[in-house]
């Protein structure tokens, strides 16, 4: 089988990862709903995309293991024939002030927010090079553009997130190959439902739009940069934060 468009979104059995698998879905891609954690609600999403006219399938693989992101970009090129949107959203926190964080927990976030975005770039690059064409999106964060307080290792992971976009940006452009990172602000899901309230009501005080974002308001900005609309547009950051950085 092939697709005009094929998009593979990371950790996109919940979240912002099914949203923006959602929104893409909507624009016509067809879209490989990577998971890690579980198959189930993984292939409900997909399931809720063909039920809704567009084409997806779910892809079970670890980010943070470069050999199993190989795999997973070498079957989706044998089977679907191209990738032309990558979108880095799989992502994990383990919150702590930096003179208790452990080792593990440090490694762990760098592992997969970080490294896993390198290995499905690493290996999704020579398609794009083929192709002349591609899109690359990487979700950041305002603790990686601003940081945050018991975030060192999240922050880390999503400041490197940066560095890495505006390197690949300039490495691959000449081929038409665009890369952007998209940081958000506070977006009400389960990651950030795992805070306490005050720190939700310090967090939402910084704010000036006066309001938390939705996982549409980075769907749609994912959306666009997926788009010819956006083939202008490289190396940047996005925040999508109520104006939380300015
Ligand atoms: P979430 O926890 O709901 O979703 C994260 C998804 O990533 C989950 O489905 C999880 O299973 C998957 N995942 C985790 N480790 C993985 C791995 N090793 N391989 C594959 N998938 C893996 O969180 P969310 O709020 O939807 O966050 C999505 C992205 O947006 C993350 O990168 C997060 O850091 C970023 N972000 C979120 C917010 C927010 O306020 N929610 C703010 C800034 C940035």
């Amino acid at each position: 089988m092939s697709a005009d468009r094929v998009a593979l979104v990371t950790g996109a059995g919940r979240g912002i990862g099914s949203e923006i698998a959602r929104t893409l879905a909507r624009d016509g891609v067809f879209v490989v709903v990577n998971y890690n954690g579980s198959k189930e609600r993984a292939d409900s999403v997909a399931e809720e995309i063909r039920a809704a006219g567009g084409g997806a399938v779910s892809y079970g693989c670890d980010v943070s293991d470069f050999r199993a992101c190989e795999e997973m970009i070498k079957e989706i090129i044998e089977k679907y024939g191209r990738i032309d949107i990558l979108v880095n959203n799989a992502g994990i926190t383990k919150d702590g002030l930096i003179m208790k964080m452990s080792e593990a927990d440090f490694d762990a976030v760098l592992a997969t927010n970080l490294k896993g975005a390198f290995n499905t770039v690493r290996h999704a690059s020579r398609c794009f090079l083929k192709q002349r064409s591609g899109r690359i999106i990487n979700i950041s964060s305002v603790s990686g553009v601003a940081g945050n307080a018991g975030q060192a290792n999240y922050s880390a992971s999503k400041a490197g997130i940066i560095g890495l976009t505006k390197s690949v940006a300039r490495e691959l452009a000449s081929r038409g190959i665009t890369c952007n990172a998209i940081a958000p602000g506070f977006i009400e899901t389960d990651m950030t439902e795992a805070m306490t309230e005050t720190a939700k009501e310090s967090v939402k005080a910084q704010i000036p739009l006066g309001h938390t974002g939705s996982t549409k308001d980075i769907a749609e900005t994912a959306a666009f940069l997926a788009s010819e609309k956006a083939g202008y547009i490289t190396g940047q950051v996005i925040c999508v934060d109520g104006g939380m950085c300015m």
